[in-house]
C-alpha cells in the first residue's frame, strides 16, 4: 500500500511550495490507490506561533486536498483528528521520540552530550577561524552514558553517532542516485535540551511508524536525508522512496521570498483566487505533461500527474502565470457559484446589481476581491477631470456635439430597450448619420458614464447603470465641457 505525507511545520501561513509539495503527496497517493496523510511537525517550540496549526489545516481544507489521515478542523472549527496513527501532532508524541532516542543509545547509534554552549561556541569559532565547516568535534562520543539522574541540573542533547568514512548513497525519483560522504555529516542532535526531538528523529519515526512508503519533500531537505538514512538503518528499519521537489524561485531566479511578492496560499486566497486556480497553476511549478495542455482539474491531476518527470531545475512562479489560471476559472464559474463568492468581497452590494456588474466585468477580473474596485464606478460616479472627455484626435466641440447628439436620442430610447446592443448601435447611428468619429461620440459617452479613462465600453456600462442614472452622468459631462 503506498501511503505518502505532508508534514508542515506550522510557521504561521501555508507556503506556496508547501501547497505544491501537499497537492504532489496527494496525487501520488491517490493515482496510485493508497493513502495521503497530513502531520504536523509542531517541536520547535522557539518558532511556535498561536493558531498557526489550526489555520494551516484550515487552508488546507479549502484548496479540497482531503487528507485520509492526520488532524482536521470539524465543523464548529475544533481540532480533531482521524485515521490509526495518531497523534499527528508531533507536540503529542514526544514520549514515543525519547522512546526511541533511548533505543538508539542502547544499540550506541547515538550518544549523549552534555557540551556547554560556550564551548560549542568557541569550536565554532575556532572552526570558522580555521576557514571549516562548523560541526560538532565528537567530545562526548566515547563519554560513559549519562542519565538526567546522574547529573539532575545539568542539561544534555542526545546526539546520533555518525559512521566515519562511509558513503550513503540512495536513488532519489526525481534526482536519480543522490551520494553523501559522512565525513560531511554533523553528529546531528537528536533530542534537545528541552527533551523534544528534533525535525531528523522525529520525521524519521514517525514515518516509519505512520508506515509511509514515499517521502516527497522540498530540495531544502535533500542534505538532511543522508542522516535520515542512517537513522533507518540505525533503527534497521526499511527505507522509503524520497523524492526531492525543485525549488520555487521569482522570476529573477532567486529563491522564492515574501520581498518580491505573495508567498502565503492564505494571502492568495484573502485577494479572491480561487482554489481551483492555485491547485493548477501550482501542479505545473515543476511538472508538464506530454502534450500541451495546461487547464487540469484536480481528478485530471491525479490521472495525468507523474512523479518521475518532476523535473530537477527550479521552476518559476510568475504572478502574471497565476493570474492567467485565475481569470480562466473565474470565466468557467456558473453564475450564481460567482455571485456568491464575489459577494463575500462585497456583503454590502445587492445581489442584482452585482450580477449584472459581474456579467461585464468578470472576463477582466484578476481575482475576485478586485471586484471591489470595479464595482465603485457602478455605484459612483468617480470624480474625473474633465479632459479626459476629449479624445486625443477630437475637439471640445466635437465632442460636446457628439454629447449632445448622443443625448438627445438616448432620451428617447424606451426602459424595456435599454441593452447594450441597441445602445451599440445607436451610438453607431450617432457617429455616421452626424458625419462624426468614433472618438467623438463612443469616446466621450464612454468617459462619461464610467468617469475613467480605462472601462468597458459605454453600452456595457449603460446596461448596468440604467436609463436615468446614464442620461444624468451624460449630462454631467457635458455641463463639465461647456465650464
Ligand atoms: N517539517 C518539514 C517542513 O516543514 C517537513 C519536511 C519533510 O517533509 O520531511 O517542510
Amino acid at each position: 500500500m503506498i501511503k505518502t505525507r505532508f508534514a508542515p511545520s506550522p510557521t504561521g501561513y501555508l507556503h506556496i511550495g508547501g501547497l505544491r509539495t501537499a497537492l504532489y503527496n496527494y496525487l501520488y497517493a491517490k493515482q496510485n490507490g493508497g493513502v495521503f496523510a497530513l502531520r504536523i511537525e509542531d517541536t520547535d517550540q522557539k518558532r511556535e506561533v498561536a493558531g498557526a496549526v489550526e489555520s494551516l489545516i484550515l487552508t488546507l481544507q479549502k484548496m479540497g486536498l482531503d487528507w485520509d489521515e492526520g488532524p482536521m478542523m470539524d465543523k464548529d472549527l475544533n481540532l480533531t483528528e482521524k485515521g490509526q496513527n495518531g497523534p499527528y501532532l508531533q507536540s503529542k508524541r514526544l514520549k514515543i521520540y525519547q522512546e526511541y532516542a533511548q533505543k538508539l543509545i542502547d544499540s550506541k547509534n547515538a550518544y549523549f552530550c552534555d557540551c556547554t554552549p560556550e564551548r560549542l561556541d568557541k569550536l565554532r569559532q575556532e572552526q570558522e577561524a580555521q576557514k571549516l565547516a562548523p560541526r560538532y568535534d565528537g567530545h562526548c562520543r566515547d563519554k560513559a552514558p549519562i542519565s538526567k539522574l546522574q547529573f539532575p541540573d545539568k542539561p544534555y542533547v542526545i546526539r546520533l553517532r555518525v559512521p566515519e568514512n562511509r558513503e550513503v548513497v540512495f536513488n532519489d525519483l526525481i534526482r536519480g542516485e543522490v551520494k553523501f560522504k559522512t565525513s560531511e555529516i554533523d553528529d546531528q542532535v537528536l533530542i534537545k535540551s528541552d527533551g523534544f526531538p528534533t525535525y531528523h528523529l522525529a520525521n524519521v519515526v514517525d514515518d516509519h511508524l505512520m508506515a509511509v512508503t514515499h517521502v516527497i519533500r522540498g530540495e531544502e531537505w535533500l542534505s538532511s536525508t543522508p542522516k535520515h538514512i542512517l537513522l533507518y538503518e540505525a533503527f534497521g528499519w526499511t527505507l522509503p522512496q524520497f523524492s526531492h521537489l525543485p525549488l520555487l524561485l521569482n522570476p529573477d531566479k532567486s529563491k522564492l521570498s515574501k520581498r518580491q511578492g505573495d508567498v502565503a496560499v492564505e494571502d492568495y486566497l484573502a485577494k479572491g483566487y480561487l482554489p481551483e486556480a492555485l491547485i493548477n497553476y501550482v501542479a505545473l511549478l515543476g511538472w508538464h505533461p506530454s502534450d500541451d495542455q495546461e487547464i487540469f482539474s484536480l481528478n485530471e491531476l491525479v490521472k495525468s500527474f507523474d512523479l518521475c518527470k518532476v523535473q530537477k531545475a527550479g521552476a518559476v512562479f510568475d504572478v502574471n502565470k497565476l493570474n492567467w489560471f485565475n481569470c480562466y476559472y473565474i470565466k468557467q464559474l456558473p453564475e450564481d457559484e460567482l455571485l456568491k463568492r464575489c459577494a463575500e468581497f462585497l456583503p454590502n452590494v445587492d445581489k442584482d446589481k452585482l450580477l449584472k456588474i459581474l456579467k461585464v466585468e468578470k472576463d477582466r477580473l484578476n481575482n475576485l476581491s478586485e471586484i471591489g474596485e470595479k464595482v465603485k464606478m457602478f455605484l459612483e460616479l468617480p470624480d474625473y477631470d474633465g479632459k479626459i472627455l476629449i479624445f486625443k484626435k477630437s475637439t471640445k466641440e466635437t465632442t460636446v456635439t457628439g454629447l449632445k447628439l448622443a443625448l438627445a436620442v438616448l432620451e428617447n430610447v424606451p426602459e424595456n430597450e435599454w441593452q447594450k446592443e441597441n445602445l451599440n448601435q445607436i451610438l453607431s447611428k450617432v457617429v455616421t448619420e452626424n458625419s462624426l468619429t468614433n472618438g467623438d461620440v463612443f469616446w466621450p459617452v464612454r468617459v462619461a458614464v464610467s468617469g475613467a479613462e480605462k472601462s468597458p465600453s459605454p453600452e456595457e456600462i449603460m446596461d448596468v447603470l440604467g436609463k436615468e442614472e446614464s442620461l444624468a452622468r451624460i449630462k454631467t459631462a457635458i455641463d463639465r465641457l461647456n465650464k
